[in-house]
């Protein structure tokens, strides 16, 4: 069933029923590839316009396109949507009386429908009109839920394994707007698709200036960001609900409209406090992650994570709030290892602790990047940025390097003597000789490193560390309390005369200075 001539078609019905004269980048091509059967993976980011590229095919093809989404709660929406352009859709979902999915099995039957809706949970009640003959392509929306590698796992689409051996020659379009390396290959591979053409569009949103700094005074830190930019939206993501509450209550006690949004807040709590800030009656809304899925705000100025996200998809997606607009944008994140060790301890004993917890590695690389920050974020989604961005604090703010390999000898022979026992405060302790109650009862002010680095501070002491762990001199055993050990690159420096570079710790000025500009 080749759609002939559709290429005369195509930009009459992107007119007609989406009112567009022009496609935007890949849509064209990936809607070719569909009409000629060919099955394609779509990565693009939210707002993009993935729904057009089965949307418009589903208008050329005879018969249905079936649209396997995981949000009933959207359908409804999705399909008022297409209706109200004049294309005939419908949903089919548990929701509907029986009656009603006999009406519209009854519409599939007589080709009357051109997409049909349907949540992965209800195609078995779909069983006996699952064929080829009556559906003419098939739209896995949201694949990434598909993959454990994924961020929003669900069980139910992995049975969708058995569409490509139902419908052999029906092409398959897989969308989603998150998905790394590994999962795009679980995708497709799970779905039996494996010769899929990858569609990945740029990630990239250069409005929006990316900045990572150290957690030390959070709130104060925030307090001014956010009087710096008074009367604009903006988020603040935190991991507790608890969180949420005191942030938006110190920025209410200096003035600021800030309201709290989490899981505890009742439904008629939460939908209040999304449409306030939609219509701009609240500017700051502190979130847990559960806020601003299907919020679709232009004029987000900036967002704020109080604490780290758990992976890079989370980010991205999170920052993809802001500027939505296209105008200038800031996306503020926090690094702390106290946050890195809490979602630690949330992955433990997980099924896939393994995967989350190299996706928090990830994470925790990103904040402690001495390189283009959105280089590396776009790395990770598979895009290369041929230059650095400009808009990130680490190219406006390049660190300078030194040789630091005494300093790193220092450290990793004071490892070396507690014998990977202690964790990085008290390691930091016996390096500055303090005098404090741990050292004193287990007798650390005997070791021979006691008190070798009291010249540096406790502050550019954790700088230092935090590079010797990123450049894999040592390393945090999450399961051993945390402690500092050495790895198998540490006896290189310890012993090999390996030199390492070190970035500089920026004074506190410095620091202050820095974000004074911002
Ligand atoms: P996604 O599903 O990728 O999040 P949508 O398909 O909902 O994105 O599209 C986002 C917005 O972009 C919608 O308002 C849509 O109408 C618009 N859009 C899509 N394609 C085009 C186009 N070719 N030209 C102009 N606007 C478009
Ligand atoms: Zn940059």
């Amino acid at each position: 069933m080749i759609v002939e001539n559709y290429q005369t078609e195509l930009y009459p019905t992107l007119k007609k029923y989406f009112g567009y004269d022009t496609f935007r980048p890949q849509q064209e091509e990936i809607i070719e590839s569909v009409l000629n059967h060919k099955d394609v993976l779509v990565i693009m980011p939210t707002g993009g316009g993935k729904s057009i590229c089965f949307q418009l095919p589903a208008l050329l093809f005879e018969g249905t396109t079936l649209v396997i989404s995981p949000l009933i709660a959207l359908m409804k929406d999705q399909v008022d949507g297409l209706k109200a352009n004049g294309i005939a859709a419908a949903y089919f979902n548990s929701s509907q009386s029986s009656e009603e999915q006999q009406e519209i099995i009854k519409q599939v039957y007589e080709k009357k429908l051109k997409l049909l809706y349907v949540a992965p949970e209800s195609l078995s009640a779909l069983s006996d009109i699952l064929k080829p003959t009556y559906f003419s392509c098939l739209a896995i929306d949201e694949a990434h839920c598909i993959s454990s590698w994924g961020h929003d796992f669900r069980p139910s689409y992995q049975q969708l394994g058995f569409l490509k051996k139902s419908f052999p020659d029906t092409p398959i379009i897989a969308l989603t707007a998150t998905a790394d390396k590994a999962t795009r290959k679980d995708i497709v591979d799970q779905l039996n698709i494996p010769h899929a053409k990858q569609f990945i569009s740029s990630f990239d949103r250069e409005n929006i200036e990316l900045e990572v700094r150290p957690a030390t005074n959070r709130v104060t830190q925030i307090l001014s960001f956010v009087q710096k930019r008074a009367g604009e939206s903006g988020i603040i993501y935190c991991l507790s609900r608890k969180g949420t509450e005191s942030i938006a209550e110190k920025l209410k006690n200096k003035g600021i409209e800030a309201t709290a949004y989490h899981a505890g807040l009742s439904f008629d709590q939460r939908s209040k406090v999304q449409e306030d800030f939609i219509f701009d009656r609240t500017k700051v809304v502190c979130a847990t992650v559960a806020f601003g899925m299907g919020i679709d705000k232009s004029n987000v100025r900036f967002v704020i994570h109080y604490n780290m996200p758990k992976n890079l998809e989370g980010y991205y997606q999170e920052i993809g709030r802001a500027g939505r607009d296209g105008l200038p944008s800031n996306a503020l994140l926090f690094h702390t290892y106290a946050d890195v060790i809490q979602l630690r301890r949330f992955t433990e004993g997980a099924s896939n602790e393994e995967f989350q917890n190299a996706k928090l590695e990830r994470m925790t690389q990103f904040s402690e990047a001495t390189d283009c920050r959105r280089k590396i974020l776009l790395g990770y989604f598979g895009e290369l940025l041929e230059e650095n961005c400009g808009n990130c604090d680490v190219c406006k703010n390049p660190p300078e390097f030194f040789e630091g390999t005494v300093i790193a000898q220092k450290l990793l022979s004071c490892i070396a003597r507690l014998k990977g026992t202690a964790a990085a405060g008290t390691v930091i302790d016996v390096l500055r000789g303090a005098q404090n109650q741990v050292i004193l009862e287990k007798g650390y002010q005997n070791l021979k490193t006691y008190g070798i680095g009291n010249a540096i501070s406790w502050r550019d002491w954790q700088h230092y560390l935090t590079q010797l762990i990123n450049q894999g001199y040592c390393e945090i055993a999450f399961h051993l309390h945390n402690s500092l050990q050495l790895t198998p690159f540490s006896k290189k420096v310890l012993f090999e005369n390996q030199k390492v570079f070190l970035t500089k710790p920026k004074t506190l000025k410095e620091q202050k200075a820095q974000q004074k500009k911002v």
